[in-house]
């Protein structure tokens, strides 16, 4: 068992009271469809569930449809018709092959979405385009301006889907003023299980479901609803706290970002111009590439990720640091990324064996 993890952003520890919840629940027959007893008590505990991720998003309950995770809320939410598509380059790959003929729009070298080119492409386009950018980045958690998003948008009757995945639980969200027509969101970035996700969508739209089937919720998305999942996702959302959240991990963010920027003054935190995620450092170390890195703190009871998403086991190069320009360094970037369970320690921890590698000068394992 590591002792140290700081991969928060790839899937979070379940949290005790989720664990709980979840265990309670498990045994009786629950279909939340049947009209028996059983069946009625799992709908109270899925409409519950649906009342705590409303409150978490400031939405209607009724907004919410529940998915099998980030992945399939983002497909659904792009399958809403449009005239003409356009996505920031720097999507995680559930936007990015779910639109992949979609137009890409820049981000500048803090990876923040380039507004005028946004505003200049949707002048080209007749009404009635789709637009999506997500609320925070999973490897850098640079933030994007939503509220100006949704303004541009609005202005040229397009609709704005936002991938709030990692936002969730890490910033405030506010479905009823957001300016967004559609938010997808994971249970298991904040606590809750995997395989268990949410759309959420704006009364009155119409759903367009990957599968068919029976009529659960509401005929938005068939198939018999994942009750565990949907309760732990309930609860989890329930302690997701953005201030707590914040107030916990940007001391450490700081702390960490210090000491390396002291201690190592040729590394490059990708994003510190921009406002990020408290929980979030990407980091290049030049010379080294990120698996090393990755490995090398595995070895010393640290778990963190390669800058991009290593989804097959195998580490890509970073398309969201390329499209902020980060060349070769994009190869030698590993993310890391705290939570509610990290302590100074862990940072003290990781920081001590990141600087051990780079204080081995070049010669250790260099890039060609
Ligand atoms: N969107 C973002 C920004 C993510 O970070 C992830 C997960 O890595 C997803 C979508 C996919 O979510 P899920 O794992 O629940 O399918």
């Amino acid at each position: 068992m590591l002792d140290t993890y700081l991969d928060y952003n790839a899937t979070a520890p379940l949290r005790d009271g989720v664990r709980r919840a979840m265990i309670d629940a498990m045994g009786p027959p629950a279909n939340p469809s049947s009209v028996h007893g059983y069946g009625q008590r799992a709908r109270l505990m899925v409409e519950d569930a649906r009342a705590s991720i409303a409150r978490r998003v400031g939405s209607m309950p009724e907004e919410i449809i529940f998915t099998s995770g980030g992945t399939e809320a983002n497909a659904m939410a792009l399958r809403q018709p449009c005239s003409a598509m356009a996505i920031s380059g720097i999507e995680h790959a559930a936007v990015l092959e779910s639109a992949p003929s979609a137009h890409h729009l820049p981000v500048d070298a803090a990876g923040v979405v380039d507004l005028t080119a946004l505003d200049d492409w949707l002048g080209q386009q007749p009404r009635g385009a789709g637009v999506a950018i997500m609320a925070a980045n999973n490897e850098t958690g640079v933030i994007q301006p939503m509220a100006e998003i949704a303004g541009i948008t609005a202005r040229h009757g397009a609709w704005l889907h936002c991938d709030a995945v990692q936002g969730l639980g890490k910033m405030p969200l506010d479905f009823s003023t957001m300016g967004v027509s559609s938010l997808a969101l994971s249970g298991h970035k904040i606590g809750g299980p995997t395989g268990v996700g949410a759309l959420v969508l704006k009364e009155g739209m119409p759903a367009h479901p990957l599968s068919r089937g029976g009529g659960q919720e509401k005929n938005r998305r068939p198939g018999t609803e994942n009750l565990i999942g949907i309760i732990g996702f309930g609860v989890a959302a329930m302690l997701a706290d953005p201030e707590v959240f914040e107030a916990h991990c940007r001391p450490l963010q700081q702390q960490l970002e210090h000491r390396l920027g002291v201690e190592a003054p040729d590394a490059v935190i990708f994003g510190q111009a921009a406002r990020r995620l408290a929980n979030t450092t990407s980091i290049a170390m030049p010379g080294r590439l990120a698996e090393t890195q990755v490995m090398a703190l595995d070895l010393a009871g640290v778990a963190i990720s390669a800058g991009a998403a290593c989804s097959s086991g195998k580490v890509r190069s970073s398309h969201v640091l390329e499209a902020m320009g980060a060349g070769d360094l994009a190869a030698s970037a590993i993310r890391i990324s705290s939570g509610w369970d990290t302590t100074a320690n862990d940072i003290d921890r990781l920081a001590e064996a990141w600087l051990r590698l780079y204080k081995q000068g070049s010669s250790f394992n260099p890039i060609d």
